[in-house]
């Protein structure tokens, strides 16, 4: 060919490029036609959003409730919770996600019961919301195995309040360790424990471990920061129990690297606010962080459908609940069973199912047959510290450096918004350079200082304050 129709055919190409583009960013911002029916999806967490995206520009009417006006990603929230992100890093407005979608609306609101008989949602405050077709997808939450009365001991991470709680009792630990004169109080106040070493029980400690270590080595005038004890425990018999073999293994030896000191097979008997019992012995801490059980939504309940032992919809081939196939329930709260196995509750499966169900609710609003869904698995990354992590991506088995990569690059991906993206990026680069974490602030409520007062007793005696730095510490 030559040059002057290379030119010719280039500019086609562009053309009819430019041309899909323009039609696709039309469709997605056209209204729906009147009298369209009105798909309502409840939660707009990994699943929700996925499913109303995948409705951008469709003739239906779509209404997303979610009890928060955000989105959370939360797979970085353990950074949150160790100063290494900001909250606003990690979420994003509903609204704003969905601004372009002329035929969807956002509401806030939190949806307290599923009446699927009358085809009506019932929030919170007492308003009805009617529905043609519906998406639940309201997730998980923890789960503490009947001892509901260690969740204020031990705090699970699952919304930013949580992060920003951990975050809070984290930094607090160190503070009155600085102004504590007792040497036993002191070591129970560096003392953290984490209960469940799953990839989010195996991130904290990692974190935690790095923020003794590195972070927080020079900024203390009475403690050292890097002699804290960081414990891990963990009843089955090894970390990252979801994960191949060899990968635990490698994760331990990872952990235990930096410092983290590890115990599988070892069951907590007890928490209260002064330690854990584990196993016969007792660990004095005044940080115990919960990564263990999750539970599903308690909306499930209210579905009619059965359910299994956490909670989760038991769902048909195509996500739809029996009895009710103008219901779909996708991400955590369902319970999928491909190949034998329950599909994880992990991000891509519940974007997968997202936009299955969506899919799926447009297919009956057509009168068409629904679809069966398929996982499709493509690995799973967790991160352990600086260039520390393991995964397997593509049936490939990585560890180190490489899978701290390909978390690294997983997760910016994942991230919405271009603004989160950036910032996250740039974080990144900073305290990986720096061993920084910029947002170690402690924020508390009066109600919070109560009960910490509570559990703790007051501040320790301001003893060594103004003594100046000891000679070494
Ligand atoms: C700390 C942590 C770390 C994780 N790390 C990873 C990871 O590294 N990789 C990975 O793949 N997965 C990870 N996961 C799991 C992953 O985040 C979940 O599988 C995923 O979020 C499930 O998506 P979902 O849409 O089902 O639920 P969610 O994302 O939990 O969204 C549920 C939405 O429903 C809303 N909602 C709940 N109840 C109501 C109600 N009654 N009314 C209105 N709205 C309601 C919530 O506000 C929320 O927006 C992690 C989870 C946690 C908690």
């Amino acid at each position: 060919m030559r040059k002057r129709e290379c030119v010719w055919v280039a500019s086609v190409a562009a053309a009819v490029v430019a041309a899909a583009w323009r039609a696709r960013v039309a469709a997605r911002r056209s209204p729906a036609p009147a009298g369209a029916p009105r798909v309502v999806i409840v939660g707009a967490g990994f699943a929700g959003l996925a499913a109303a995206r995948a409705l951008a520009g469709r003739p239906v009417h779509v209404l997303v409730v979610d009890r928060r006006n955000h989105h959370l990603f939360q797979p970085l929230l353990y950074q949150v919770a160790t100063a290494a992100l900001s909250p606003g890093d990690i979420a994003a407005p509903i609204r704003h996600v969905l601004r372009a979608q002329r035929n969807t609306e956002v509401i806030l609101g939190d949806v307290a019961r599923v009446d699927a008989g009358a085809r009506t949602l019932h929030l919170a405050d007492g308003t009805r919301v009617p529905y043609d077709l519906l998406v639940v997808a309201t997730g998980a939450t923890h789960s503490y195995f009947g001892r509901a009365d260690w969740a204020p001991l031990a705090p699970g991470l699952k919304t930013l309040e949580d992060a920003l709680e951990i975050r809070r009792r984290i930094f607090t630990a160190f503070e009155r360790a600085e102004r504590e004169a007792d040497p036993a109080a002191r070591r129970a106040l560096l003392t953290f424990v984490v209960v469940g070493a799953g990839p989010t029980g195996v991130e904290l400690a990692g974190a935690l471990a790095e923020i003794a270590r590195y972070t927080l080595s020079a900024d203390f005038r009475h403690i050292s920061p890097e002699s804290a004890r960081v414990v891990l425990l963990e009843l089955a018999p090894r970390v990252l129990p979801a994960y191949p073999e060899r990968l635990s293994g490698a994760a331990r030896r990872q952990l235990e690297r930096i410092g983290v000191e590890v115990r599988t097979g070892a069951q907590v008997t007890g928490i209260d606010a002064a330690g854990v019992d584990v196993a016969g012995e007792r660990i004095e801490s005044r940080t115990v962080l919960w990564g263990a059980g999750v539970a599903a939504s308690p909306l499930a309940g209210s579905l009619g459908a059965p359910l299994d032992r956490s909670g989760r919809v038991e769902v048909r081939p195509d996500l739809s609940i029996p009895g009710h196939p103008e219901v779909f329930v996708a991400g955590d709260l369902a319970r999928f069973v491909q190949d034998g196995a329950a599909v994880p509750g992990v991000a891509p499966a519940a974007i997968q199912a997202g936009r299955h169900a969506a899919r799926n609710a447009l297919r009956r609003a057509r009168g068409r047959r629904t679809l069966r869904f398929r996982y499709r698995d493509r690995g799973a990354l967790a991160t352990i510290g600086r260039a520390a992590a393991v995964g397997r991506v593509r049936g490939l088995e990585l560890t180190g450096l490489a899978a701290w990569l390909a978390w690294l690059g997983v997760h910016i991906a994942f991230l919405i918004g271009f603004r989160n993206r950036v910032a996250v990026l740039l974080g990144w680069a900073w305290s990986y350079a720096t061993f920084d974490r910029g947002a170690r602030l402690i924020t508390e409520t009066a109600e919070q200082r109560r009960v910490e007062a509570q559990l703790h007793g007051p501040a320790p005696p301001d003893a060594r304050v103004g003594e100046g730095a000891p000679a070494s510490r």
